[in-house]
């Protein structure tokens, strides 16, 4: 399996190569054949190449079997006209990687719940609030003048259609619920059309219960009733803001893994950003990069067929579980005194065939 690694910016090159080390003990106890191939993009391109995506990394991305892409500082970039290009939204619409695939579980000792978490947030990608991929050309957002700034909104039926569908897959392989989570009561038109789509999708999933949530009901009941949710499905920006919330409930930021997925693109991705306050230090946590690397393996495997990339999978999920329930094992973010680098190397030495 040929994987195209792009560390980004901030955390990003100490969270790879954590990733990377891990990934290196899986493949020498399960035998995956993994190819790594690594290239610059953010500001480490911008500096060399004047643009933060250059396009031979764009051009690679079709050509080999996974991508695993580090947090990028795009706060931090120039405008797309001086080379600031957001790798992550860029990918998502190119690639049209719709599906943010979030899961969230809650440990023992790491979590402040009374209930336990285990739940997926499948996030729409392609669309919603998120001026920099909703426009065919031009912006999202726009300024008629200085004191006004105005930002659109998308919603389509097959943005929404293709969501649902990946939600309602995702729910009959676990425990067969999907909440559709929105703000209908208020934006009626756009989240209106999701549900509807949701609604449409659901008739062909009879075996999943579909649940409807209004999105600040959602933000109190994951802390009230995190057991009620099996799969939440939602558009762009409720369902970023929900799975920061969701992961920092399970005990970190750090913790969660995700890929974005499209047709035949998988590209594995930390939920959080670069955190650019911790950054050089050695003190990140590298768990959902690592997480978001075997969820790509997973994807890989059960795709072709290929029963070592499944196993390698689990065995860094397991690893993942046994370090993080020792107290001595664990990284700062989560009350641990562990460096990064550190983590990394005793979930190696937890990896077993
Ligand atoms: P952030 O997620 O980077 O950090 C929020 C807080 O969580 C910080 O205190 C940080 O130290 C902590 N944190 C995050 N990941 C951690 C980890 N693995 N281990 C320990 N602590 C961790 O969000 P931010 O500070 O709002 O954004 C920083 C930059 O990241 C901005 O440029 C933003 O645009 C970008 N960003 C990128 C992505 C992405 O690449 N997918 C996502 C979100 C934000």
């Amino acid at each position: 399996m040929k994987i195209l690694v792009l560390p980004g910016d901030g955390i990003g090159p100490e969270i790879t190569r954590a990733t990377l080390a891990v990934l290196g003990a899986a493949d020498a106890a399960v035998s995956m054949g993994l190819e790594f191939e690594t290239r610059d993009i953010g500001l480490a391109s911008l500096a060399s190449q004047r643009t933060t995506l250059p396009d031979e990394v764009m051009a690679r991305i079709p050509r080999v079997d996974g991508v695993i892409l580090g947090p990028v500082s795009h706060y931090e970039y120039p405008t797309r006209a001086e080379g600031g290009i957001n790798p992550s939204a860029e990918l998502r619409v190119v690639f049209e990687l719709f599906a943010n695939i979030r899961p969230c579980r809650s440990r023992a000792g790491l979590t402040v719940l009374r209930k336990p978490m285990d739940l997926v947030i499948v996030r729409e990608n392609t669309e919603g609030f998120y001026s920099d991929r909703n426009m065919f050309a031009g912006s999202g957002e726009f300024m008629p003048d200085p004191d006004m700034a105005l930002s659109l909104r998308k919603i389509t039926t097959k943005g929404s259609a293709r969501i649902a569908r990946a939600a309602f897959d995702i729910a009959r392989g676990r425990r067969r619920k999907v909440t559709a989570v929105h703000k209908a009561n208020v934006v009626k038109l756009s989240d209106g059309l999701f549900l509807r789509e949701v609604r449409k999708v659901a008739r062909d999933y009879p075996d999943v219960q579909l649940e409807e949530l209004i999105v600040d009901a959602t933000a109190a009941l994951l802390i009230r009733t995190p057991d009620r949710f099996d799969v939440i499905v939602t558009t762009n920006m409720f369902g970023d803001i929900l799975s920061d919330e969701a992961s920092e409930l399970c005990g970190s930021l750090g913790l969660g893994g995700a890929v974005n997925v499209g047709e035949s693109i998988c590209v594995a991705q930390a939920q959080h950003g670069s955190a650019p306050d911790i950054a050089g230090k050695n003190v990140a946590n590298p768990t959902s990069l690592i997480l978001s690397a075997a969820m790509l393996l997973d994807w890989r495997g059960r795709r072709d067929g290929n029963r070592a990339l499944v196993a390698g999978a689990r065995a860094i999920a397991k690893a993942v579980d046994e370090v993080l329930d020792n107290p001595a094992t664990r990284t700062r973010d989560i009350g641990g005194q562990l460096a990064t680098d550190a983590f990394a190397k005793a979930i190696c030495a937890a990896i077993r065939a």
